[in-house]
């Protein structure tokens, strides 16, 4: 296969996680006889710096152009007035609205070797393996009117939680699609007792399945999902839900992973490529790890770049159809962690203590 990939590396500590990843993903391309063409393009605090811009045209063209974008992450004190007209979150923000971004699936997946890592107990966390697929270009973060007011009753704003069926409709198909591939459950999250867009959610979450007779459904109110996702997260399979309840729940569903160094992401727009390889459709997509440039450590070669190659064996799978080489890079990473390599984040007793470019060279050695 000849794919075009292009990678956003940002600020902090993004260049050297994205370093890895493009590491790995040129030892899948040597050993699976694969050419991958990388285009490296400006985003973020670095941006505003070279540019003015956080997202300039000339990366947004070239994200346009590629199978799949790679992106390390954005932001960092020296752009972080809140006075400042431009920030490097636009530059993120923007992408998933140009792009189409809708959806964005987070695997959370405790691995045995770092089940101590976490701040949960072992026995509660010990075996998660669960997606959280949430709705990334609607609700209320997106909705009008929004803003303030001066009233006759003094200041006041609001915000506005909005959805079409459509846009409840193919996020869910995205959810049931990954079900489909794993234990066929998926959870729908909405406070349908009291929105009513949580109603319109569950009226079109439960029509959807009806489409994927073989996939349980179940409907859970979002506050009683922030408990039982640390009761008894090992239950969750795919967790599907609107924007601002999803961006709550996965992060605290990142927790029962240890660190924030472990987890990839993906986000996936509508458009299919090369649907005719693959009928279940791929996708265009931007795959980053969740954790942000992590100012603190950068620069010093210890940030753990295992989140950002998971979001690469993420990229191999949705965006590139290549499937066997993601379950590849997966294994190698849990072999990695296996034969007691860590990186600081996640050191646990005996630990093989490693920096940023070793752990890439151990996965790619057990790649
Ligand atoms: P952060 O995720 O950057 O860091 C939080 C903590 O986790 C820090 O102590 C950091 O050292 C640690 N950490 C994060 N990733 C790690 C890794 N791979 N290995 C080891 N340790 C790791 O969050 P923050 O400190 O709140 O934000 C820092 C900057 O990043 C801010 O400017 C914020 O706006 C930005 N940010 C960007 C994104 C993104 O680009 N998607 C996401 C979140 C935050």
């Amino acid at each position: 296969m000849h794919a075009r990939i292009t990678t956003l590396p940002g600020d902090g500590i993004g260049p050297e996680v994205v370093a890895e990843g493009v590491k790995v993903l040129k030892a899948v391309a040597q050993k699976w006889g694969h050419t991958f063409e990388f285009t490296e393009c400006l985003v973020g605090g670095i941006a505003i710096d070279e540019t003015g811009s956080p997202l300039p045209e000339a990366t947004l063209t070239a994200c346009r152009a590629a199978d799949a974008v790679l992106l390390g992450a954005v932001g960092g004190p020296k752009w972080s007035d809140p006075r400042a007209a431009v920030r490097p979150e636009q530059g993120l923000l923007g992408l998933r609205g140009s792009l189409g971004l809708f959806a964005n699936i987070r695997p959370v997946k405790v691995y045995p070797a770092l089940v101590a890592a976490s701040t949960l107990k072992s026995e509660i966390v010990s075996g998660v393996d669960m997606v959280i697929v949430r709705e990334l270009t609607g609700g209320l973060y997106f909705g009008k009117p929004q803003g303030r007011q001066d009233t006759a009753a003094g200041r006041a704003a609001v915000d506005t939680l909005y959805y079409t069926e459509g846009e409840i409709g193919r996020l869910m198909r995205v959810a049931f699609d990954l079900a489909r591939a794993r234990r066929k459950k998926v959870t729908s999250v909405d406070k349908a007792n009291v929105l009513a867009s949580s109603r319109l959610w569950r009226e079109v979450a439960h029509e959807v399945a009806a489409e994927y007779p073989d996939v349980e459904i179940e409907d859970v109110l979002v506050d009683a999902c922030a408990m039982y996702l640390v009761r008894r997260p090992a239950d969750y399979d795919v967790i599907a839900t609107e924007n601002m309840f999803g961006d709550i729940l996965s992060d605290e569903a990142a927790m029962l992973a240890g660190s924030m160094g472990m987890l990839p992401s993906a986000s996936l727009g509508a458009q299919i490529r090369r649907a005719s390889e693959n009928p279940s459709g791929l996708r265009f997509g931007l795959y980053e790890p969740i954790h942000g440039s992590a100012p603190d450590i950068a620069g010093r070669g210890v940030a753990n770049p295992l989140a950002a190659i998971l979001s690469c064996a993420m990229l191999l799978r949705w965006s590139l159809g290549l499937a066997a080489e993601a379950v590849a890079v997966e294994q190698a990473v849990e072999a990695t962690l296996e034969a007691g390599y860590r990186c600081r984040d996640i050191m646990t007793a005996g630990g093989r203590p490693v920096g940023t470019a070793e752990m890439g060279d151990q996965v790619v050695t057990y790649l």
